[in-house]
């Protein structure tokens, strides 16, 4: 609601505003009970205030060792620890999202076990489809694993899921794709953050 002027000068002299009482609060130190003497007052006494001021600047200062470490970290990958992760990234994307509900894209099988994510076109022969989603399904630990990614049968499934003019291409695809760290680094993130999203709902 606004005033106009008028009608706030026509008003009688105010009483000044009666003041809330002092507030009771829970001390942010030591958690004891107190008064609140002032807005904003979080601690009980001048040692608490200290005390509390100090664990603060501890917590900020061991959040910065924190990140420190990370970034030194990050600085100390080298580029096949970046493609590793995101590989992991998109596969486990692949596992527990986008195919969480289909069976074994070359035996149809359904279990209870654990899954791969395995490649259509193997990443040793073709890395530059290492990242390309038609090019990926999860596939059951046998099949990816021992029977070399039973691979007559990933295409018949393959051709099932996304048909034959996909798989064609796939299988033509030819394009160089090169990775630099930071790319590999967004691909990382972005199915990550994915995943995440999911684990959310
Ligand atoms: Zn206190
Ligand atoms: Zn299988």
């Amino acid at each position: 609601m606004t005033l106009n002027r008028s009608e706030f000068k026509r008003q009688p002299a105010k009483e000044p505003k009666t003041k809330p009482g002092p507030r009771q609060r829970k001390c942010s130190n030591c958690g004891s009970q107190f008064l609140q003497q002032r807005m904003g007052q979080q601690v009980c006494s001048t040692a608490c205030a200290q005390s509390y001021g100090r664990r603060i600047s501890e917590q900020q200062q061991r959040k910065k060792e924190r990140q420190e470490r990370a970034e030194t970290k990050a600085k100390l990958k080298t580029r096949a620890d970046w493609l590793r992760e995101a590989q992991a990234a998109i596969n486990s994307w692949v596992r527990l999202v986008r195919d969480v509900d289909k069976s074994c894209i070359s035996c149809g099988r359904q279990h209870e076990g654990k899954y791969d994510c395995g490649h259509y076109l193997s990443r040793g022969a073709h890395p530059n489809l290492a990242f390309v989603e038609n090019n990926l399904a999860k596939q059951c630990v046998p099949c990816n694993q021992y029977l070399s990614g039973n691979q007559i049968r990933f295409r018949q499934g393959l051709i099932a899921r996304i048909g034959l003019e996909a798989v064609e291409a796939l299988e033509s695809d030819n394009e160089p794709r090169k990775y630099s760290i930071s790319d590999l680094q967004a691909i990382k993130a972005d199915y990550s953050a994915r995943l995440r999203e999911l684990k959310g709902k």
